[in-house]
Parts: C-alpha cells; sequence; structure tokens
C-alpha cells in the first residue's frame, strides 16, 4: 500500500503546473508543494530527524502546513497539527508528550510556541516556516527560511513504511489530559481507496478544506485532493463566523465537492444564505461527525436537488470515517432519522451487547468497529488503548473500537445511530470530554466540587456544555471569573456556557454526583429560558 507522501509525489509527477490547494486567493502548485517539502524534509534529516521523530505544527491552515506535513513524512517523521487557539498550558501537555525532534512555527504562533516550551522538558529544533525564527530562550537551536531554502529541492530517500505513525491527532481526554491518536498511512491510505472511487473524485476537480488541519476530516480533503490531482480550496476560517460569506466562497470557488461537520451546514441554513440551484457546479456534499439535524438536510436537499447527499459517521480512532449512507431524497418529516449507513469497505460496524454478543436487529446496542481504519492505539497511554481497543470475541487476533456509541441495526442492514453511551459532548463539531473539563476546574482553588454536563440544544452548538459547581468557602466566584480561569487551560470551545451554584452536588444512592438530575436541572432552566425569550 503506498505511502501518503508518495500517492502526492506521484501526482506532482503526472500534473506538476496544476493547482494542488488555494488559500485567501493565493494558489500552490504540485510542483511547488513538492519541491518546498523536499526542501524541509532534507533539512529536518540534516537536523537529525530519525524515522519516527515527532515534527510539531505550530502552523495556521495554508500551503505551509501542508508542506510543513508532507516534508516531515517524507523525512521519516510523524506530524502532529497544533491548534493555534490552544492555551500554552494545553499544548504544553501534547508537546511534552509528544517530545518532537522538531516544530515548525509562523509568526502568529510564536508567542504560543515560547510559552509552550516553558513547560517542556526537552526543547526541540525550532524552523521558522516563514520570517525569522522566533526566539524562545532555552537555548534553542533554531533554523529559519533562509535555510529552508538552501536545502536541495530533491526527494530524499524514504524510510517509512505502510505501517508507520504519519501523524498523531490530539482529542478530549476524560482523565483531563487530550489523548494522541497514532493514525498510520495505511489507515489513511485504505479510507481513500474506498472514497476516492465511491465519490469519483478525479483531476481538476475542487474539494472544499473546510475543518481545521487538527480534526481528522481535514485528511480526506488533503490527501483526497493531492492523490488524485484535485485543487483543495482551503476555507479561511474566519468566514465561520459570516454565513453569507461562507456561501459566496463556495460559489466563487465552483466547488465540485463540500465535507464538513454539520454544525456549518446549520449554520448557514439558519441564515438563509442558499438560494434555489446555488452552486451549479456542486455534485457531492458530505458530513461527519454529529447528527445533521433533519430540518437542516432538508433545507440543503430541496434547494440542491443536483447535489448527491453523504452521511459519513465514525470516529478518529478508525480514520475519517468507517460507515456511510447517501440520503435518496430529501425526508419527508422533520422528525426522520438519517442512518448512518453501511460500512466503508475494508471496515465493519458492530452492533453488540454488554456481552459482547450481536444485538438483534431493531435492539440498540454498543456500536464497535473493526478493520483497517483502526487506529494502533493511543500515544504513549497503552492502558487507555487496551480499554478502548479491545480483542474481537469471533477472532482474538482482530481487535475492535469500542466507540462509545449507541445504535442499531436495521432488517435493511442499515446502522442507525442513537446517542451516546458515555457523557461526551459533540459541540460545534468538537469532540469533548466533560472530565476535561472537569480536570481543569478542579485546579481552581475556590472551589469544592463541580460537575460538568452536555444538554442537547439543537441548532448550531447542537450541545450546551453546562456546569454545577459548588464553592469552597462559600463566596460565590461569578461565572465570568470561572471562565477567566478556565481559558488558561482549555480552549473557548470546551467553556460552559451556562453556570448553577450549588450548596452541594445532588448524590445518588452509591453517593456518586446525580449527573442526570444535574442534566435534568439545566435542560429545564434551558428550556424555560428559551420559551421566556420566545416571549420577549
Ligand atoms: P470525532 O473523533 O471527533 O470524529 O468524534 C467521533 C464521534 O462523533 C463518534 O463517536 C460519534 O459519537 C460522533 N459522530 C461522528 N459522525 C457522526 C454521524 N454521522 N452521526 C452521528 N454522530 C456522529
Amino acid at each position: 500500500m503506498a505511502l501518503l507522501h508518495d500517492l502526492v509525489s506521484a501526482q506532482a509527477e503526472r500534473t506538476p503546473e496544476a493547482t494542488a490547494l488555494v488559500m485567501q486567493g493565493q494558489a500552490t502548485s504540485y510542483a511547488e508543494l513538492e519541491t518546498a517539502s523536499n526542501r524541509l524534509a532534507n533539512l529536518l534529516l540534516e537536523l537529525g530527524c530519525a524515522q519516527g521523530d515527532r515534527v510539531c505544527l505550530f502552523l495556521s491552515k495554508g500551503s505551509d502546513a501542508v508542506v510543513g506535513m508532507l516534508g516531515t513524512l517524507k523525512a521519516g517523521g510523524i506530524y502532529v497539527p497544533i491548534d493555534l487557539d490552544s492555551p500554552a498550558a494545553r499544548v504544553s501537555r501534547i508537546v511534552q508528550a509528544c517530545e518532537p525532534r522538531a516544530v515548525l512555527v509562523e509568526p502568529r504562533a510564536a508567542k504560543l510556541l515560547t510559552d509552550t516550551l516553558q513547560a517542556v522538558t526537552a526543547v526541540p529544533r525550532i524552523i521558522a516556516m516563514s520570517g525569522e525564527a522566533p526566539d524562545v530562550g532555552r537555548g534553542a537551536a533554531t533554523a529559519d527560511r533562509a535555510a529552508l531554502t538552501t536545502m536541495p529541492g530533491t526527494r530524499p530517500a524514504g524510510r517509512a513504511t505502510a505501517d508507520s505513525a504519519a501523524h498523531i491527532l490530539f482529542t478530549s481526554g476524560s482523565t483531563g489530559f487530550p489523548k494522541g491518536v497514532v493514525i498510520t498511512h495505511r489507515n489513511v491510505a485504505a479510507f481513500l481507496d474506498w472514497a476516492c472511487g465511491y465519490f469519483r473524485i478525479a483531476p481538476g476537480e475542487r474539494l472544499s478544506g473546510h475543518p481545521p488541519l487538527h480534526f481528522d476530516l481535514s485528511t480526506f480533503d488533503l490527501y483526497g485532493s493531492l492523490s488524485r490531482g484535485a485543487t483543495l480550496h482551503m476555507v479561511p476560517p474566519a468566514l465561520n463566523l459570516l454565513a453569507p460569506k461562507l456561501a459566496q466562497f463556495m460559489r466563487d470557488a465552483r466547488l465540485n465537492q463540500w465535507f464538513s461537520v454539520p454544525a456549518i451546514l446549520t449554520y448557514m441554513a439558519n441564515f438563509d444564505v442558499v438560494a434555489q440551484g446555488d452552486f451549479p457546479e456542486l455534485e457531492r456534499l458530505l458530513w461527519c461527525g454529529e447528527v445533521l439535524p433533519t430540518p437542516t438536510l432538508r433545507y440543503w436537499m430541496e434547494r440542491l436537488p443536483h447535489v448527491a447527499f453523504t452521511n459519513l459517521y465514525g470516529p478518529t480512532e478508525t480514520t475519517i470515517a468507517s460507515s456511510y449512507f447517501t440520503v435518496p431524497r430529501p425526508p419527508a418529516d422533520e422528525l426522520d432519522d438519517v442512518p448512518i449507513g453501511t460500512a466503508c469497505a475494508g471496515e465493519q460496524l458492530l452492533v453488540l451487547d454488554e456481552a459482547l454478543a450481536p444485538a438483534a436487529t431493531g435492539v440498540v446496542g454498543h456500536i464497535y468497529i473493526r478493520g483497517a481504519g483502526l487506529s494502533p492505539g493511543y500515544w504513549g497511554d497503552a492502558e487507555l488503548s487496551r480499554a478502548a481497543f479491545v480483542a474481537n470475541p469471533a477472532d482474538p487476533a482482530d481487535r475492535l473500537y469500542r466507540t462509545g456509541d449507541l445504535g442499531w441495526l436495521g432488517d435493511d442492514g442499515l446502522a442507525h445511530y442513537v446517542g451516546r453511551a458515555d457523557n461526551q459532548i459533540k459541540s460545534r463539531g468538537y469532540r469533548i470530554e466533560p472530565g476535561e473539563i472537569e480536570a481543569a476546574l478542579s485546579a481552581l482553588d475556590y472551589l469544592r466540587e463541580c460537575a460538568v454536563v452536555g444538554v442537547e440544544t439543537g441548532g448550531f452548538e447542537n450541545w450546551a456544555i453546562c456546569c454545577a459547581y459548588v464553592a469552597a468557602d462559600g463566596t460565590q466566584p461569578a461565572p465570568a471569573t470561572l471562565r477567566r480561569d478556565l481559558m488558561t487551560s482549555l480552549p473557548n470551545y470546551m467553556l460552559p456556557s451556562h453556570w448553577q451554584a450549588y450548596p452541594a452536588l445532588p448524590k445518588n444512592a452509591n453517593g456518586k454526583i446525580d449527573r442526570p438530575a444535574i442534566r435534568e436541572r439545566f435542560a429545564s432552566m434551558l428550556t424555560s429560558s428559551n420559551h421566556s425569550m420566545a416571549g420577549k
């Protein structure tokens, strides 16, 4: 099976002059991408990068980040995209866990990198992809763009195999630490084999690049485009707050494929920015990551009868998506549920009961996934990996990933998603473990107890993050204070939006925090505030 960077290099040989990607009006050709990533790979090798070394990318969405990914892979490394909007305390944990040989940085991320490295034991090499290398102190060795341009543009000999890790994607962890999902070349290539064929991605097509580069969905946009000679139109993140401009972006780029989390589709529907027959060249609209509300789907399908709509389902741990369902016609009723469908080639979806026996048709069970997309496990956390990736009772040599999702299989073989078996929340496409928020809250010495729950609200956010708390000394901290203090350790999307102070948290018969009771109280508070808003 081909390595990811080989797929892109082969395409660069076929169509060197074709446009590989466009960001903010700037086009990069396949040949430019190839030469720049070769130069970076040669520099990384010169700096001692060995097979399997990690390289953290402190780079925003754009061509430098793609060069960073391909260059790292060509040097035999594993890239780790960093969310530049995360606070330094959280990024430090990620960098500390990865122990990177090098970091790639741009001027915008210089402060984040400097702050991050203060809490990291081994200081990596710093390579500035643009501008001057920042002075982070701590005796860090640096290289800047000038060093890159003197490197040979020829491709170094590769050392990776299909089972080598290509990247590590960090996602929220319930124990309070972000967890790193290791993804191999083979994991991604297997998905591409199915997806590029099923969606018939063709040379010269124009594909969207909507999700941030630390989301696993972006992997499909990137390698789906660049292995097939298509052009990746990266969506500037600022457009996410401007629904009409986002629609205009889709028109101007004359996209053939759009792929995003549902939240953005709901947002655009709420602003009613899609005209009848809009985006005439759009052929496919795909979503993944959470349930697309049926009213949103009807809105889009009714306006774009020329487009095929596909629901993709799967967690990061099984690489991009594991099942799909192309919706044949607009759902008749707003309450109709859209199946998560059938497994992509090379994958299998199993619905099992508590004893890991197959659940009967129509009976809700736990969704497990097996097959080509399964990650080898979490970075540096064998215990967590053992808990999530279990032996297949039907074949102990095989592994299953326990998704934590509940679902059922229909007589027609289509799988349906019901909800979570645990407390995991999805908000605006972000996967959030309440445990990570609670761990950050526990570090605030003026709180005695806290519990974070998700309350389903529908709409753009989909879930509201709600926090019940008990002050340590009776003086109630204001939610604004709590938010401000949490911002130093959590990204904005993890900050609770609703707060309730309790004299003591309610407990169940076993003495555990009664989360259902807390959720119930927040749910009625949200319903009544919605009603009173509606009455205004
Ligand atoms: P992530 O790892 O961020 O992609 O999140 C994976 C989780 O998102 C899954 O375990 C599901 O709970 C949810 N998810 C992903 N795709 C879908 C979908 N199409 N419909 C419903 N939930 C989804």
